[in-house]
């Protein structure tokens, strides 16, 4: 229930010339708030009485992205004031349960990893998957096996659980998330929901839409939404007690199950040791001829998985079906003169992606370093605005065709190697389709963190193996085929991108070639470091490998060897780098096994 409401008027969200004049305002509805856009980058509210209370930043929506933006903001200018304005009294239920190990790092940044884990919330090891033209399911681990050792809980952020995620039980997730942002020093009110009128006056120097889907500010503001995929899916789901987990790993640990029927897909994700979270993801098409109840639809799928029917034989659901669609979007923009879009307020692609907590953590944490370094005066406004935008938008985008390229290897829509080369078309460039599948298979849209090549949880090795795995061709990698790398920097242009670490923005040159940005940081900072001196893969692979041993344990010293040569791959991909074959010297033999360490063939 709601019961407090901070209202906004927005009668005069278009006529500029009143807006201008925010006095004449107060004389037509005294004792109302005022919100007008005066363009589409200004968002302003104007209060006719008495000023009852103002703060630095104002966030609407105690979501993952409210809490990660006001936690952060807090955590690095403790000056700062920042309410958090909340409709719903939490613990409240939230679909999205499976997260990515992306997000650990930001939890951890945010001070409230260990709280989460003392949640006891299972670990997730990965996922297992029956997509694409494999009839048998195969497995997606975020760690090997082999090194996932049985550890106390709760553990520490630290060795194998850097490299593992959460499956979250939202109502308490996103509980823990909020009280955390309030003891950082975030004034948090819950049951308190921005609407268009009221008599309460709040005015703020800057404005956060964390408000998710229902990106509430950004509809007074007028911003357009595009949904740039054919996908249009419905979601049915409840809570299950008792369902058995599919798999036991370790202390606590285990796999989100995702299960291809014929029209659509099953998630079942373990929120405890007692409750799942169980749903179904159909065409809205499929649906609407089925001309059936969503319950019977629900039913009848589950019912027609025998994985999941095993698993559920014991167990009772709520019973209480709840469904949503139209999930898929893209804001015009992000970013105003006062206000920003973040999380699944700015945009969304795919429960197939399990990326959407991921997205709103990230895009939530560069958004409080944004507005700190607006602040801070470093850095040019506009500049710290435009990254923060482009940020935002070329993940959702590149999760979309992402989400879609899933959809494709599963036959939903379109041919696979067709569809590569929509993908690649959006990138600007005009391939084949057997060309545009190659181009994504040396890392085409890898894009997703700064520095390194890899998207919604996929470096680049994994996404080569489950390429492999959809189209049952071998996907190359086209380093095996060289032993010379050279840098070749003449043609590419030059960006300066934000960099966001310990609290502050770096500003940092990109090259950007043939659609691929390639950022002096990270993997590929080092690479390039590494390519001025040498040339040869054995020297390459070699400094690589001494880089790695000072800086990590065995065991991230081997996951990072792998993701360089990602990253060494799409250099070459991309053109920034050059390939030769010099026949008198060994080549480095990089082999993408079907059954590989990582991604194999389900072992029960
Ligand atoms: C079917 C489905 C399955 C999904 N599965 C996954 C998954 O497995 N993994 C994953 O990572 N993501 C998943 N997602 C996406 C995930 O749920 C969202 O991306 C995530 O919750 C976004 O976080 P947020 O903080 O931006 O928004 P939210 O979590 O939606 O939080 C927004 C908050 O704003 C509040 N609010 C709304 N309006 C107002 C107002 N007017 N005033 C004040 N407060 C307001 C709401 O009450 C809410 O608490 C899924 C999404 C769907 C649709």
């Amino acid at each position: 229930m709601v019961r407090n409401r901070v209202f906004f008027e927005n009668t005069l969200l278009k006529p500029a010339k009143t807006a201008k004049n925010p006095v004449s305002l107060a004389s037509m509805r005294p004792g109302l708030i005022y919100i007008f856009v005066s363009s589409m980058s200004k968002f302003s509210i104007y209060y006719p009485k008495l000023h009852m209370s103002h703060y630095d930043i104002v966030i609407v929506g105690g979501g993952p992205a409210g809490s990660t933006a006001g936690t952060l903001l807090k955590k690095y200018n403790p000056n700062l004031s920042v309410l958090i304005l909340e409709k719903e009294k939490f613990p409240r239920d939230h679909v999205g349960e499976s997260q990515l190990p992306q997000i650990s790092d930001v939890l951890q940044e945010m001070g409230c990893w260990d709280k989460v884990e003392a949640a006891d919330f299972p670990i997730k090891i990965g996922a297992t998957y029956r997509w694409g033209s494999d009839p048998n399911p195969w497995d997606f681990n975020f760690i090997q096996l082999e090194q996932f050792k049985n550890e106390p809980r709760p553990a520490k952020f630290e060795g194998q659980r850097r490299q593992t995620a959460f499956q979250v039980d939202r109502a308490k997730y996103d509980e823990i998330l909020l009280r955390h942002a309030e003891e950082m020093g975030c004034v948090v009110r819950e049951e308190t929901a921005l609407h268009l009128r009221s008599q309460e006056q709040i005015t703020a120097r800057y404005y956060i839409d964390a408000s998710g889907h229902i990106g509430v500010l950004r509809r007074v503001l007028g911003i357009e939404t595009h949904c740039p995929t054919r996908l249009q899916n419905i979601a049915i789901w409840d809570y299950w007690t008792n369902a058995e987990w599919a798999d036991f790993i370790g202390v606590g640990g285990t796999r989100v199950q995702v299960m291809s029927l014929s029209h659509g897909w099953i998630w079942f994700i373990p929120l405890s040791p007692t409750r799942t979270s169980i749903g179904f993801i159909c065409p809205a098409e499929h649906y609407k001829e089925m001309k059936k109840r969503p319950e019977e639809i629900y039913a009848e799928a589950l019912n027609s998985e025998p994985r999941i029917s095993k698993l559920i034989a014991n167990a009772t659901s709520t019973g209480k079906i709840e469904t949503t669609k139209d999930w898929s979007f893209l804001s015009d923009k992000t970013v105003g003169e006062n206000w920003f879009l973040v999380g699944e307020a700015a945009g969304f692609a795919d429960p197939i992606l399990a990326a959407g907590m991921t997205l709103a953590h990230t895009g939530a944490r560069e958004l409080a370093y944004t507005i700190l370094a607006l602040e801070e005066k470093k850095h040019e406004a506009n500049w710290l605005k435009t990254q923060y935008d482009e940020n935002q938008r070329r993940r959702v985008k590149q999760h979309i065709r992402f989400a879609d390229y899933w959809y494709a290897a599963n036959g939903q829509f379109t041919d696979l190697q067709e569809h590569s080369r929509e993908i690649a078309r959006d990138s600007g460039l005009n391939l084949s389709p057997e060309k545009a599948f190659q181009w994504l298979a040396q890392g085409g849209f890898t894009n997703d963190i700064l520095g390194q090549a890899v998207i919604a949880g996929f470096d680049l090795g994994s996404m080569k193996q489950v390429m492999q795995r959809f189209s049952k061709e071998e996907v190359p990698w086209l380093l095996s085929a060289y032993n010379m790398f050279q840098l070749d920097l003449v043609d590419a242009d030059i960006e300066f991108v934000a960099v966001y670490s310990a609290g502050e923005i770096n500003r940092i040159k990109c090259y950007v070639k043939n659609g691929q940005r390639l950022p002096v940081t990270g993997l590929y900072g080092l690479l390039i470091d590494i390519l001025s001196r040498t040339e040869y893969i054995e020297q390459i692979y070699r400094q690589l490998v001494m880089v790695f041993r000072e800086r990590f344990s065995v065991q991230h010293a081997q996951v990072a060897l792998h993701q360089a040569l990602g990253c060494l791959e799409v250099m070459v991909s991309s053109g920034i780098v050059k390939a030769m074959l010099n026949p008198e010297l060994s080549k480095l033999n990089i082999s993408i096994p079907i059954e590989g360490e990582l991604i194999h063939t389900h072992r029960d």
